[in-house]
């Protein structure tokens, strides 16, 4: 059985995570700082937030933002739908910008037509959540200069993306946005079970993810609007969450760390030998923009079903039956029950819909060996030749 993703865990990792059981702190100890730094250091933003997940880390990035009922918040249909649902947990609006047909990322021109016209209505959105789809980055510079004109804040979803770089500069440097998130899931790049990271510039934005990820409290001075009755003291000042990442996670997540820049190579290896392999097959195999070294998180092919004799599921079926655990990355979000009863329709964005009759994503992880690729591409030569 090949699955689509997996961890990679070293002796290394299980020593740091059994030598935090053994330690004073189980949770709020000393390696949830040492993890933050850890991900400050490769990503380049200046405060970072460990939460439980990325989900939580959406949540409170926009609770930080200060997103409320009535707002909108837009982001792509072609994501896991927690990028999506952090706008609905905030009481917001949620609406989607069409993917391009290339990156199967979030369209800036397509963003752009919907602003002017969103913009006509009066109702633009407070915030943008464009998703690096794989770990290859948005165009950050066209949504950015557009957030500029519109007046919105931007969210990366980078949950695919540690590790990759955009223009030259690592994916979470927060040069184009407020707040990137990442996630540590065990298929993600790097793992700390479960488990997300807020970053961000913004020393206001860092106070805020702090807050927001462990119940609105503070024990800072200038945060408290009363002065301290004794030495236990502490204020709620928000509603907030318990959204903590706990010390045995985060030791887990400053052991993978520094096998990032391998974990990322070796997926770039394997990307490489897939594109070798496939080439001759009616397939669609991840453009790749010059801008963008991505983390390749996923490796998405499409069938180009014009010129094969099955169906998408078909071929997605097959695959299956031959213990290679593909996988379909994503189901447009407007599509769900939840969205659909909101209003929105089938062909209301049209490339993320076409994208899912045809989109399979192939196992990729950083132990997947040459055998087992070659296994993949036989299997699926034979499935759709
Ligand atoms: C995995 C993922 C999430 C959610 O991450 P969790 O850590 O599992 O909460 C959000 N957005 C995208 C794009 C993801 O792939």
């Amino acid at each position: 059985m090949i699955p689509y993703g997996r961890q990679d865990i070293s002796q290394q990792d299980i020593n740091a995570v059994t030598n935090v059981l053994k330690s004073d702190f189980l949770t709020q100890g000393p390696k949830v700082p040492l993890f933050e730094q850890a991900v400050m250091d490769v990503c380049g933003a200046k405060y970072a937030a460990a939460v439980n997940s990325a989900t939580s880390a959406l949540h409170v990035a926009c609770l930080a933002l200060d997103l409320k009922p009535g707002d909108w918040l837009w982001t792509t249909p072609n994501t896991f739908v927690a990028s999506a649902n952090c706008g609905l947990y905030c009481g917001a609006k949620v609406d989607f910008v069409d993917i391009d047909p290339k990156t199967y990322n979030l369209c800036p021109q397509k963003l752009a037509e919907k602003l002017e016209i969103a913009k006509k209505e009066g109702r633009l959105p407070k915030i943008v959540v464009p998703v690096h789809l794989s770990g290859q980055s948005c165009d950050m510079e066209a949504i950015f200069k557009l957030s500029k004109e519109y007046g919105f804040k931007i969210i990366e979803d980078a949950s695919h993306g540690i590790g990759g770089n955009y223009k030259g500069e690592p994916i979470g440097n927060c040069q184009y946005s407020d707040i990137t998130v990442f996630s540590f899931h065990p298929v993600k790049i790097v793992t700390s079970a479960e488990g997300g990271m807020a970053v961000t510039n913004d020393p206001n934005l860092a106070e805020r993810l702090e807050l927001f990820r462990s119940h609105g409290v503070t024990r800072n001075k200038y945060l408290m609007t009363k002065p301290a009755d004794g030495p236990w003291y502490y204020e709620q000042i928000e509603l907030g969450y318990n959204y903590r990442m706990t010390d045995l996670q985060a030791a887990l997540g400053v052991s993978q760390m520094q096998r990032l820049d391998c974990f990322v190579a070796e997926r770039h290896h394997i990307a490489q030998c897939y594109d070798r392999l496939l080439k001759d097959l009616p397939i669609t195999l991840p453009w790749q923009h010059p801008d963008n070294y991505s983390a390749f998180h996923l490796y998405v092919i499409r069938l180009q079903l014009d010129k094969i004799a099955k169906t998408h599921l078909e071929v997605f079926e097959a695959l299956r039956e031959a213990d290679i655990l593909v996988n379909l990355h994503y189901i447009p979000v407007h599509t769900h029950p939840y969205y659909q009863k909101m209003g929105f329709e089938m062909g209301d964005f049209p490339e993320s819909e076409q994208y899912y009759k045809e989109a399979i994503s192939l196992p990729m992880f950083p132990t997947l060996t040459e055998e087992q690729q070659d296994w993949v591409f036989e299997t699926l030569r034979e499935i759709i030749l």
